[in-house]
């Protein structure tokens, strides 16, 4: 049996109740719990070709069943590759028709960040659970569409961040969480690589990306703020630097912002895609904490001031989200990365290109705990 029968029949036996049921298979709670769910993946470019696709293998609560590709070429790879049937290969016209196909449950949206609204929900509108790669849109306007699509069909949402599930992200959140060094009084997280590639792609193409440094990379550097501090900012403050405006024609080279959060701590965030930087610092009463490096795919490496190494044994990122996300549909825990988090990161980023454009004037934000999952 290969492993498309496999799961086949995993999800068709252990949830054979659903078959004959009128219920949505995601209400049935925990007789969902041995089922895997059929993941359609949208746009087979590098991330999901080196990232999702391998991580797919291993990962014990959804599997690859699907593909959704404009390149026609692709088809037959990822056919005979992952052995995936021609009834469950859709290209960007006949996508709209996967809502009559049983054996997909979500949809992952991996495109350029600006087709992830479209294809968000148009994924919704067919009765299908989504997963949009970060960031979440390429402004709050089309989060909340894409957040009011899936709301109306009843569909569950979440964001392709990985580090959400990431132990040693975790291990931070904790530590901030439970106090260990007492208040947080600073953050300091940074987030970018050097990018020289084909000035021709669409990331360096703001209709297409929405954005540069900070709408790639810098959304790392933003949620480690936030999760290194334990809350969301008030305000922000932020400033662009260009070293190299021939290739950054279009989009953002460098920034830095400032914040400031509700229990009276700083942060300081930089981005970029001139520089190769990876690194989290948390100050506290008591001591510190760093993650270096802390956002690429791993393993992490993190330090404490009481002298304490942080260890944690490596598994693919993208596995523990996809698994995290399908326990989320199939027996309600948690989502780690609700849509509400990509526009709350949203709102942070129109905050910070106000500023630059305002010459660094300080932006309030009004977020409360939005997006902050406990
Ligand atoms: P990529 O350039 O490698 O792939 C993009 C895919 O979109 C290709 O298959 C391409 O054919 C397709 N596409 C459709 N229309 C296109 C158009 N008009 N122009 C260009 N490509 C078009 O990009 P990627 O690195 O796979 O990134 C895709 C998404 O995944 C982005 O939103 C990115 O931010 C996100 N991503 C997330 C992570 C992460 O760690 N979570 C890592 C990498 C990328």
């Amino acid at each position: 049996m290969n492993r498309r029968e496999f799961s086949h029949k995993t999800v068709r036996g252990a949830a054979g109740a659903a078959l004959f049921s009128t219920l949505p298979l995601s209400s049935l709670g925990c007789q969902n719990q041995d089922r895997k769910l059929g993941i359609a993946l949208v746009g087979l470019g590098a991330y999901s070709t080196y990232q999702l696709a391998p991580a797919l293998q291993d990962t014990q609560h959804c599997y690859l069943a699907g593909v959704v590709t404009g390149t026609p070429a692709k088809e037959q790879q990822w056919m005979q590759r992952y052995d995936i049937p021609k009834a469950n290969v859709y290209n960007y016209e006949n996508f709209d028709s996967i809502v009559n196909n049983e054996e997909i449950d979500v949809v992952y949206v991996v495109l350029p960040n600006a087709m992830h609204a479209e294809f968000c929900i148009r994924a919704a509108e067919a009765g299908k659970h989504v997963i949009c790669e970060k960031p979440m849109a390429v402004s709050v306007k089309e989060c909340d569409a894409i957040i009011h699509a899936c709301n109306k069909a009843g569909v569950k949402l979440g964001v392709g961040y990985r580090l959400q599930s990431e132990p040693y992200t975790n291990e931070i959140k904790r530590i901030v969480r439970e106090k260990t060094f007492g208040e947080v009084r600073f953050v300091s997280a940074e987030a970018g690589y050097r990018s020289r590639g084909n000035p021709e792609q669409w990331r360096l193409n703001k209709s297409l990306s929405g954005g540069g440094a900070l709408l790639n990379m810098g959304v790392y550097a933003i949620q480690g703020a936030i999760y290194g501090t334990g809350q969301n900012p008030i305000s922000v403050s932020a400033q662009e630097f260009s070293t190299d405006p021939d290739y950054f024609k279009d989009t953002d080279e460098s920034i830095t912002a400032q914040f400031k959060f509700p229990n009276g701590a700083t942060g300081n965030i930089f981005t970029s895609h001139s520089a190769n930087v990876n690194r989290h610092y948390s100050a506290f009463d008591n001591g510190w904490l760093e993650l270096n490096p802390a956002n690429n795919y791993g393993p992490l490496a993190g330090r404490l001031s009481n002298g304490q190494e942080l260890k944690f044994a490596h598994e693919s990122q993208q596995k523990l989200q996809m698994d995290d996300f399908a326990k989320h549909v199939l027996s309600g825990e948690p989502n780690r990365a609700p849509g509400e988090m990509g526009k709350r990161d949203m709102m942070i980023c129109e905050a910070i290109y106000q500023s630059i454009a305002e010459g660094g004037k300080t932006i309030s934000l009004d977020l409360g705990r939005m997006g902050i999952v406990e």
